[in-house]
């Protein structure tokens, strides 16, 4: 599965903001939006003002680079949320909220979304009682999430059973801290999220 793996914070720079893409490096000065207020490439010095277009597709990539998901997979699930009857933009919210890794990430299992991208990949994580390797599946009301038996026996595993995650995860996942089992309790809901975009520019920029 693609994703972008170039330096997380270049799209803090082009944001003009920290996106807090990986764990730890925007919490430092070295992200390089304390230091350097340009935007990256060659012409940036010319800074000139966002066009309403260019405000909306600002925010698309933030959103996608959030969630580390690609452009071709970040229309379809526009689309899908577009076809439902509804809120547009919630959807869309939630769909992206619902894959695996961003779970496992809410879940506290991983620092950031790519590293819990990783312990996905890695075949670490079991579905209803099932290994699932797909970052992007989409987790249903009332999917369990736990770690497969050999996985309990990890050098990671055990560090994150010693020092389980102190933040509560989301209301819509329940977590067992002891045995490091999770149930989606229901679907997540606009309150439930706190993002770093704007959905409705993102529905905006994808029907103008
Ligand atoms: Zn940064």
């Amino acid at each position: 599965m693609a994703r972008y793996t170039g330096p997380s914070c270049r799209v803090c720079r082009r944001a003009g903001e920290k996106l807090f893409l990986k764990n730890g490096k925007c919490f430092t000065p070295r992200c390089p939006v304390e230091k350097r207020h340009v935007p990256p490439g060659m012409h940036a010095q010319r800074r000139r003002r966002l066009s309403e277009r260019g405000a909306q597709l600002l925010e698309k990539q933030k959103a996608r680079y959030q969630y580390g998901v690609l452009e071709r997979q970040f229309r379809r699930y526009f689309s899908e949320a577009a076809r439902r009857p509804g809120v547009t933009s919630e959807y869309l919210l939630q769909l992206l909220e619902r894959r695996l890794d961003n779970v496992v990430f809410r879940l506290g299992f991983g620092d950031s979304r790519p590293q819990a991208r990783q312990v996905v990949n890695h075949g670490h994580i079991m579905v209803n009682g099932r290994k699932m390797t797909l970052p992007s599946y989409e987790v249903r009301a009332g999917d369990t999430i736990t770690w497969r038996p050999g996985s309990t026996k990890t050098v990671y595993y055990k560090r994150l059973a010693e020092a389980p995650p102190s933040e509560l995860p989301p209301a819509w996942l329940s977590l067992d801290k002891e045995k490091l089992e999770a149930k989606v309790v229901a679907l997540p809901a606009r309150g439930d999220v706190q993002v770093l975009f704007n959905e409705s520019a993102i529905v905006e920029y994808y029907s103008r």
